[in-house]
Order: C-alpha cells, then sequence, then structure tokens
C-alpha cells in the first residue's frame, strides 16, 4: 500500500482531471435523489436518469409510490437491473419514511440507513449532495481506483476503503473527492479497459505497471 502523501498526490492528479465531477443522477430533491440512487446499483447513471425522467413526473411522494400495485411500479422502472427487488424496496423506503419521518427523508446517517434498501453507500450520497455534509460513498468505481492505484488493499472491504480514504482526504474535500474518484473510474481508469497509455498516474499506478510488464499497455519508446 502507498503512503498517504503519495495517495493524495495522485488524489490531487485527478482532481485536476475531473475540476467539475458532480452527481450525475438527475434530482430535484432530497427524496428524488434518494429514489435515485437506490435505483443505481449495479446500474449506469446514464440509464436511471432515462428511466426517472417519466418516473419522477408519475411519483411525487411516497404515497404516490404505494398508491400503485407492486406490479405496476415494476413495470416503469423495468428496463433497470433487478427491477422487481428495487420496486419491492422503493415500496418499503416509502412506508418507512411516512411511518418514522412524516414522508421527510431524514438528514442524519443513522435515520437514512434505518431506512429499507437504504446502505452506507446511498446514505452517504444523500447526506453529501442533498444535505451538503461531507461524505466519502465507496461505489463501484471508488473502490476499484483505490485498489488499482494501491491506495488501498485489494483484499480491502468497503468501509476499509472508506476509511482509508477519509483518512488521506481533508474532511471540506471528501464530497468532491468522491465524484471526481467516481469521474476518473467512469471515464478514464474504466474497469474492462483502462487508458493507461495516456493516463498520467502509470508511473506509481500498481495496476498499470503490472500492465505494463504483461505488455498489455504500449507506451511510447516502450
Ligand atoms: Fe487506471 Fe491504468 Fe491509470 Fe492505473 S495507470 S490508474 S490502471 S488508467
Amino acid at each position: 500500500m502507498i503512503s498517504k502523501k503519495k495517495a493524495l498526490e495522485m488524489v490531487d492528479v485527478i482532481d485536476g482531471m475531473f475540476p467539475d465531477a458532480e452527481c450525475e443522477l438527475r434530482h430535484d430533491n432530497p427524496f428524488e435523489l434518494t429514489i435515485a440512487v437506490l435505483l443505481s446499483a449495479q446500474c449506469t447513471d446514464v440509464l436511471v436518469n432515462k428511466v426517472t425522467k417519466s418516473l419522477f413526473e408519475k411519483y411525487k411522494t411516497p404515497e404516490d409510490y404505494l398508491n400503485v400495485s407492486l406490479e405496476e411500479l415494476q413495470d416503469d422502472i423495468r428496463s433497470i437491473g433487478l427491477y422487481r427487488n428495487k420496486a419491492k424496496n422503493i415500496q418499503k423506503l416509502c412506508q418507512s419514511l411516512l411511518d418514522n419521518y412524516d414522508g421527510i427523508v431524514p438528514q442524519t446517517h443513522k435515520e437514512l440507513e434505518s431506512l429499507a434498501g437504504v446502505g452506507r453507500k446511498t446514505a452517504n450520497v444523500v447526506m453529501s449532495v442533498a444535505f451538503g455534509e461531507p461524505s466519502l460513498a465507496v461505489d463501484t468505481h471508488v473502490e476499484r481506483v483505490s485498489k488499482r492505484l494501491g491506495i488501498c488493499r485489494i483484499k480491502d472491504n468497503v468501509r476499509q476503503v472508506e476509511d482509508r480514504l477519509c483518512s488521506i482526504i481533508p474532511r471540506e474535500r471528501w464530497t468532491k473527492s468522491h465524484h471526481q474518484l467516481i469521474f476518473f473510474g467512469r471515464y478514464h481508469c474504466v474497469s474492462r479497459k483502462p487508458k493507461c497509455e495516456v493516463c498520467p498516474l502509470l508511473d506509481d499506478c500498481r495496476e498499470g505497471q503490472k500492465r505494463l510488464r504483461a505488455g498489455l499497455v504500449k507506451v511510447d519508446g516502450a
């Protein structure tokens, strides 16, 4: 695992690459954001946005989601992976919002995580994007990038990755860095074919150097 100093230098480079990174899930309020994040598990933001465009016109409140049958809601989100479970979770989430929080999305991690279908990652995103509290949610991109770069260990679980990143990056940068690491993983250090040839972090990257030695990366002069 690389030093915290080196890791922060890498985060600074990524900061320079994606200075305007932000949440790409379309939403107008904390409730819509919570639904969008719940739908985004194992699914691209682009597809979620396509579905929520009409979904959010039809469903505006927790009551709206509960006033239709599960089958109708499943139909409305059918193009999204795991739509059956996600529809169930949305209705459970809406029920617990009405039962415990007057239908309003709560503003603490603990309360958010008490809602059906809301885990630590979703709570972190809602707390940071909707309520402005610094948070560093670890999704598939953040985890992959952190491990490839050697910022954390390959065997680390999601919580260990989050703790490590939070110990390296100043608190006031957590939210921005979260979006920047996602953009870096989504558009540059992509899952199947990372752009190592043009990566400014190649010299120090654990995965990039491994790929270079294996002949998978061709750089000028090599
Ligand atoms: Fe990702 Fe390759 Fe850059 Fe490493 S060198 S961060 S694997 S793109």
